[in-house]
């Protein structure tokens, strides 16, 4: 009971619960109590931190990002991961999945090595010895290479694979446990089989990137496809006579729908569209961000291609939008003003949903007792004024 501290707050959302002038015990790296000030007992020798003028949500949770503060996470060294990762946590991120990108197969598979070390350690850690506290690497996420040409987006036709469950082996097993969603485009021959591959070593299936019709999508959503990526980005467009992934995605309950809130990638009436049909509970904000996030306009590099930042908006030489320069805590407000919506609802699209997609909804994602202490402090505009990282403040 030696490190346990107390913080109070003027309002907490866990995000399904909403406390009014709430506490939260910390006992170091873990959340030990959270509820009214009436019902929780401070100890006596608890340092008390005062945030009684501030709204207190669980860390975000970023389950598909590529880099962030000049640097790229298919570096696979500890230290672009920890400066994406310590920049993110001043964003209120406390956790994340790399993301890859579409590469040479054996940069993928050293990216993807190095990575799945660094995520290892850090769970070991549980908090961090890290001097600067950052977000948490959870995973990994493969974005590529088992994609549409036609719906490639930023990523390189170059690299671009038929779905193979042995090029898949072999990603899994330098990716180790680390390994936890993969994309797929579902029209592709064989892509079925490979998405049960993916299922049955417990990755998460992302339909994107994807030319797919709308019965192709189905059959998909029917082989255990979990949610779509980036919804709407890298997708043959909805039209009423050929619905395609889209259509599919819009209507069916059993999968999420990922969603860049960025206000370039999805125009808000879109938005809107996919709040009224998945309902908020189906989405999941992404960032998608790419090294760019929190530079200067200029150019980048993304994985390994260029790409070309011009008024916050990143694109390749070729003009395709190449990821974003946003950070998860400004989609979060977005998505609240483009949908009218209540920000608690917002800010469980950002926490609980991506935790419950990942199945870490007991550790990420919320505020509860024996959850992690991944807690964001936002002022009464919603701006982030303090972020904990499993117990650790970081500003
Ligand atoms: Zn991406």
């Amino acid at each position: 009971m030696k490190e346990i501290k107390a913080l109070l707050a003027g309002r907490i959302f866990t995000p399904t619960e909403d406390i009014p002038d709430g506490v939260i015990l910390i006992d170091g790296h873990r959340i030990l109590k959270v509820g009214p000030r009436e019902k929780v007992q401070i100890p006596k020798s608890a340092p008390v931190i005062d945030d009684r003028d501030r709204l207190v949500v669980p860390g975000f949770v970023d389950m598909h990002i590529h880099g962030a503060g000049g640097r790229d996470l298919m570096e696979g060294t500890a230290d672009a991961v920890a400066a994406v990762a310590q920049f993110l946590a001043r964003h209120g991120i406390t956790s994340f999945l790399a993301t890859t990108v579409t590469a040479r197969l054996d940069r993928t598979l050293s990216a993807v090595e190095g990575l799945a070390k660094i995520v290892s350690a850090a769970e070991r850690s549980q908090g961090g010895s890290e001097k600067a506290p950052g977000a948490q690497p959870l995973g990994i996420h493969f974005e590529g290479p088992f994609i549409s040409q036609v719906r490639r987006g930023a990523q390189p036709a170059a690299h671009i694979r038929k779905p193979s469950i042995e090029i898949a082996e072999r990603l899994l097993d330098a990716a180790g446990n680390s390994a936890k969603v993969a994309v797929l485009a579902p029209e592709l021959p064989r892509a079925l089989e490979l998405l049960k591959f993916f299922r049955s070593r417990g990755l998460r299936v992302g339909l994107g990137h994807s030319d797919a019709t709308f019965d192709e999508t189905v059959r998909a959503i029917d082989a255990g496809a979990t949610h779509a990526t980036h919804c709407y980005n890298g997708m043959r467009p909805f039209t009423h006579r050929d619905p395609g992934i889209v259509g599919a995605v819009l209507t069916d309950d059993r999968v999420s729908a990922e969603l860049i809130a960025d206000g370039v990638h999805v125009e808000p009436a879109a938005v809107r569209l996919l709040a009224r049909s998945k309902g908020l509970e189906r989405v999941i904000l992404v960032s998608d961000a790419v090294s760019a996030a929190g530079m200067p306009d200029g150019k980048y590099r993304l994985g390994g291609f260029p790409v070309l930042v011009t008024g916050g908006v990143c694109r390749t030489e070729e003009g395709a939008l190449a990821g974003s320069t946003a950070t998860l805590d400004a989609t979060v407000r977005n998505l609240a003003a483009f949908t009218g919506a209540s920000f608690q609802s917002c800010v469980a699209c950002a926490t609980l949903n991506p935790a419950r997609l990942l199945g870490i909804e007991k550790q990420k994602g919320v505020i509860a007792a024996g959850a992690d202490a991944d807690l964001v402090v936002l002022d009464k505009n919603h701006y982030v004024t303090q972020t904990y990282v499993r117990g650790r403040a970081v500003l």
